[in-house]
């Protein structure tokens, strides 16, 4: 189930054939479709799909293009488009400095303007911005400071890491068109692909920018998928993981859809199996969410309970399906070290592979070199190394007071001994830490530790 997070179904480009679009777009697997009005015209025909169709939503707002000649007086229409139940978003507002259809000046103030009706209405706002950067994250700056309360989508994204970086600190959405899907676009691709999971969006533009393999045609909403396979491929994952995450985006966002259900104890991520053992931990990782928002691809790992063996061997439905099975989730597996043991035998002699993702912290939470236990049960395990010395280690990880000032050695010990009794060894990295220089990180795996690392950005999970 996809979301195409803008459309203009509601154009005359659609006129003869609207309702075969609807329905090639429900035949795609498309579940919802945001219709974003321009202007006080197409907000209304909006309105009307919306009414139409229940997996149709409506916005209303202004487009940069058209508003040269607007008078102040709009925005008491717009408030009145907004008592509509399925309105959901003020928009399509922004700048766009590169066609300059109408002054610069206008463009500005009415930007500003549905900024604060958005703020007055409590409702996200679908931002369009073209060759207009500073402007945009100046007007935006002055009402989401950071990132709380702050929302919204940034459609079409054409700008560059700085802008989506700074967009995610407001708190705001990134959605991604067909350009991210032409051959050209490999700069955009590379921003796409630092967009966290819970702040993707795809989305058609419709009846613009086809993407591939459509390109040069009238785009339409079932044409999604193509940028949500793009997507997928490129953060190596599956186009069921993107859209899962991307629901739940939707849902978060507008209040539409299906909430991620707590208690999530397997959960598939590309061809591997993940194992939720535990919420605890004995870090306490300053980018870490595991009590605030314990989300992964759209799979809410919150637990009320920690699953039995049992419980854990029964979610995994069949062992062969997966390429490995992860004892991972949001907390430390080998606070768990039996129920490890006991379900990593039961997956060996089923066949199937086990890695193991830990903080390395196992040893001295259990007081003994837990590794030969490992040994033949464990194929490859994943430790988080994440700093390049002690200080930094305490500083960004925030261990258990009385792990404080040695851990950070005794992981390293963790990952030497790993190397006699775990066939593959490697440590993970979290880039974008203030002060963690990810060059000496490596040199501390690759040269001290002789293991490769991976390094991933500290918003990117899963
Ligand atoms: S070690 Fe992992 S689970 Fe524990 S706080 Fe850090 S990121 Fe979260």
């Amino acid at each position: 189930m996809i979301i195409d997070t803008h459309a203009h179904i509601d154009m005359e480009a659609f006129d003869e054939d609207r309702d075969d679009v609807v329905q090639r777009a429900r035949e795609s697997g498309v579940s919802y479709i945001l219709d974003v009005g321009c202007d006080l015209e197409s907000s209304r025909r909006a309105i009307e799909l919306s009414e139409r169709y229940p997996f149709i939503y409506a916005t209303a707002g202004v487009h940069p293009h058209d508003t040269g000649d607007l008078d102040d007086a709009v925005y008491d229409e717009l408030r009145a488009l907004h008592a509509h139940p399925k309105v959901i978003a003020v928009g399509e507002t922004g700048l766009d400095y590169f066609k300059n259809y109408s002054p610069q000046d206008q463009q500005r103030k009415h930007f500003r303007k549905q900024v604060e009706l958005a703020r007055e209405l409590k409702k996200p706002l679908i931002i369009h911005s073209r060759d207009a950067a500073d402007d945009i994250v100046s007007i935006l700056s002055d009402y989401y400071p950071n990132s709380d309360g702050g929302s919204g989508i940034f459609h079409c994204f054409s700008g560059d890491q700085a802008l989506a970086d700074k967009a995610l600190e407001m708190g705001f959405y990134i959605s991604f068109a067909g350009p991210v899907t032409f051959k050209k676009s490999d700069a955009l691709r590379e921003v796409a692909k630092t967009i966290p999971a819970d702040k993707l969006f795809a989305e058609t533009d419709c009846p613009y920018l086809a993407p591939m393999p459509k390109r040069g045609k009238r785009n339409e909403p079932a044409y999604v998928n193509h940028t949500a396979q793009m997507l997928a491929d490129i953060r190596g994952l599956k186009i069921e993981d993107v859209e899962r995450a991307m629901a739940l985006n939707f849902f978060e966002l507008f209040g539409v859809g299906e909430a991620a259900q707590p208690g999530t104890v397997a959960y598939q991520i590309r061809d591997s199996l993940y194992l939720n053992l535990t919420q605890r931990c004995t870090n306490d990782c300053v980018f870490c969410t595991r009590i605030s928002r314990p989300v992964v691809q759209g799979y809410n790992l919150a637990l009320k309970r920690e699953p039995t063996p049992d419980e854990l061997w029964a979610a995994i439905d069949d062992v062969s399906k997966y390429k490995e099975i992860v004892f991972c989730g949001f907390g430390e597996p080998t606070l768990r070290l039996d129920a490890i043991k006991e379900v990593a035998k039961r997956i060996k002699q089923a066949g199937g592979r086990v890695r193991l993702n830990t903080n390395g912290h196992g040893n001295v939470i259990h007081q003994r070199n837990i590794l030969p236990e490992l040994q033949g049960l464990i194929d490859e395990v994943s430790i988080s190394l994440n700093a390049d010395t002690s200080e930094k280690y305490d500083e960004i990880c925030k261990p258990w007071p009385k792990f404080r000032g040695t851990i950070y050695e005794e992981i390293k010990e963790f990952i030497r001994l790993a190397k006699e009794y775990i066939p593959t060894v490697q440590a993970t990295i979290v880039t974008q830490q203030n002060g963690v220089d990810e060059s000496k990180c490596e040199a501390v795996s690759k040269d001290e530790l002789g293991i490769n690392y991976r390094a991933r950005r500290n918003n990117l999970v899963g």
